[in-house]
This record gives C-alpha cells, sequence and structure tokens, in this order.
C-alpha cells in the first residue's frame, strides 16, 4: 500500500485536510496510509531540543541534523524516496507526483525555522522538493500539498467523475475552461459549440482552447512542450 511516513515537529497538523474529501475516503478505504514520527521523540536531551542557532550568526534557529538522522534511521530502509520539503529543492512537476504516485509512497522531512543542518541532507540523502517559488513557515504545508496531489492519482481512488486523464499539465498543456449550467449567467452565454452535442468539435474547441491559455500564460510550459514535439516528429513544428 502506498504509504507516506512523515518527520514533523507538528504531528497534530496530520492528516488534517487529508482526513476529509477524497483523500480522506481514500485513506478509510485502505488504499494509503499515513503515519507521523515525532522529531521531538528523537531528541536525546531532556528538554527534547530540536533547534539550535545558525552557526555564523543571524536571526532564527536551525533544526540538528542529529535529531532528524535518528528520526529518518528509525524509519529503516525501505525502497521509498526521502524528500525534505525545501524552497531551495526542485520544483514538484505533475510529472514527479505521477512517478511519486506509481511507487511505495515517499518519507518526508518538513523542516521548520530557517531550515535544516544541511550536513544531514547531505548525510542521509534527502531530496529537497519545493512547492514553488514562496515561503511557507513550515514544511508540514508543502508535505499535505505533495501527498495530496499523489493520493488523487491512485488507483480507485478517483472515480470517473474526478478523471485525471484531460486535466492540467496531463498533456504538457493548461485545462481548457469549464462551464456548467444555467445556459445564460448575467448576460454570459455558455460557448455554443459546448451544447451542440457533436463531440469531435466539443474536443477540437476543448483542444484550441488548452492551448490559448498555455501559450497566453505560461510560455514556459509552451515552449517545452513545442520542443517536445517538435524533436519527436523531427521537423518543424506546425504553426
Ligand atoms: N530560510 C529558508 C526558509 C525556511 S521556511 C529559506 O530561505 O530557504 C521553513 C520550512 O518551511 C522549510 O525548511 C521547508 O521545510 C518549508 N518550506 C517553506 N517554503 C517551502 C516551499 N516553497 N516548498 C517546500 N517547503 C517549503
Amino acid at each position: 500500500m502506498w504509504r507516506a511516513t512523515i518527520l514533523t515537529i507538528f504531528p497534530d497538523m496530520f492528516p488534517g485536510p487529508l482526513a476529509t474529501s477524497l483523500a480522506g475516503k481514500a485513506r478509510a478505504r485502505g488504499l494509503w496510509a499515513l503515519d507521523c514520527i515525532d522529531l521531538r521523540d528523537h531528541a536525546p536531551d531532556r528538554h527534547r531540543m530540536v533547534d539550535d542557532t545558525p552557526a555564523g550568526g543571524g536571526p532564527g534557529m536551525v533544526m540538528k541534523p542529529d535529531v532528524v538522522a535518528r528520526a529518518v534511521d528509525a524509519v529503516g530502509a525501505d525502497a521509498r524516496p526521502r524528500l525534505l520539503m525545501s524552497p531551495r529543492g526542485v520544483a514538484l512537476t505533475q510529472a514527479r507526483v505521477r512517478a511519486l504516485a506509481q511507487g511505495q509512497g515517499a518519507v518526508i522531512v518538513c523542516g521548520r525555522f530557517e531550515g535544516v543542518d544541511q550536513r544531514v541532507i547531505d548525510g542521509r540523502r534527502l531530496e529537497e522538493v519545493s512547492i514553488g517559488d514562496f515561503v511557507v513557515s513550515g514544511g508540514e504545508i508543502a508535505a499535505l500539498a505533495l501527498i495530496d496531489a499523489c493520493v488523487r492519482l491512485l488507483p480507485g481512488v478517483m472515480g470517473r467523475e474526478e478523471s485525471a486523464h484531460e486535466e492540467s499539465f496531463s498533456d504538457g498543456l493548461l485545462e481548457y475552461p469549464q462551464y456548467t449550467r444555467p445556459q445564460l449567467w448575467e448576460d454570459r452565454p455558455i460557448p455554443p459549440v459546448l451544447t451542440c452535442g457533436d463531440h469531435a468539435r466539443i474536443a477540437a474547441w476543448r483542444q484550441v482552447e488548452a492551448e490559448r491559455l498555455t501559450r497566453d500564460r505560461r510560455p514556459d510550459l509552451w515552449a517545452a512542450r513545442q520542443a517536445r514535439l517538435t524533436g519527436a516528429k523531427k521537423g518543424p513544428p506546425k504553426a
């Protein structure tokens, strides 16, 4: 079973929002599992200290390498990747999420304060993963986002209703715009093509819209897709 093991000083934050909705139901059905290790349980001193002042000076505190290492070692070696949530990490993508979902789970270290002593990142080969170019106050929220993204892709978690096949990033494109009833809302109609009943025309419209949105909003994704298509066809991309 897919299993997330979280190393944190705030185990009360889990499962948190993952107890509800799709992820919560899936966990109740035994489709994935979650366990938390309290980093403070691995602090050797009686004050359960997990942090100390930064070498070289400056504000804030740094998580101690010995405490994090003891907690990581307590998990033991298994096939799961060991991740450290970190704004310095490689940015999480849907492709990485898909790969993680196909594996056996993840061991996830949640940073706090100014971060984690570099020596335990190196010594325990923690792979730094970022959820984007912004800073949240702890790795817990980042870990929740990562786990949610993985869990929804596990077999049996999403029904046909919530199918992941055509959503954003599945084909390197952002998703086309969505509409629902009423047909006319505040003088704005649903695009007529969506109510014409011709599935081929609808699919073509959605493809054009997805490409338009991606080109306008995410030139980085668009360029990567064009390069991929060009490479695959060994010719120039069609205009
Ligand atoms: N001083 C650090 C930020 C520390 S924020 C720096 O400037 O890089 C405290 C913790 O929150 C981090 O150790 C990390 O675990 C988590 N965190 C903050 N932003 C994150 C992000 N974008 N992605 C993943 N984790 C993040």
